[in-house]
């Protein structure tokens, strides 16, 4: 369990970021991008790297969702900049783990993802919460078909 007064500042970085959305918008020398669905709750969006060699020089994001999945993708990427490909996928299982509720696989410091830990109580939204990384992991391994969460 967090506790209450976690549990507020937790919700305030959300929505904060979901207000607010950091590396949002198109970016110029992008050389990989990916686009991701979640039907269910319908949102929408696009990421887009600039790759230098294996590192994530810098990441954006476009499109529109719930404060859910928009914060997830802002904090996403101020998460994933400057860390090589390698990085990402040890990342990506702690935060699906830390969002689904399931054991704690280790590895890279969360940080202020860590503000996701409240979405393992909410099953729905646990797809809102993951279709960025879903959409970065496209973007990173080429995949040219749209992803979706269903
Ligand atoms: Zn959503």
């Amino acid at each position: 369990m967090i506790d209450p007064e976690l549990a507020d500042l937790y919700q305030d970085l959300i929505r904060d970021h979901s207000k607010s959305p950091r590396n949002f918008g198109k970016l110029e020398g992008c050389n990989a991008e990916a686009e991701g669905y979640n039907p269910l709750c319908g949102d929408h969006f696009s990421v887009f790297l600039k790759l230098e060699g294996d590192k994530i020089a810098d990441v954006r994001f476009e499109g529109a969702g719930c404060a859910i999945s928009t914060s997830s993708a802002s904090l996403m990427t101020q998460s994933v900049i400057g860390l090589s490909k390698d990085e990402v996928p040890p990342l990506f299982d702690r935060v699906h783990a830390l969002m689904t509720g399931h054991d704690d696989p280790g590895g890279p410091e969360l940080g202020k993802l860590e503000a996701f830990s409240g979405v393992q109580n909410f099953p729905m939204r646990v797809k809102c919460a993951t279709l960025a990384w879903h959409t970065l992991k496209a973007a990173l391994s080429g995949a040219a078909e749209p992803v979706t969460t269903e």
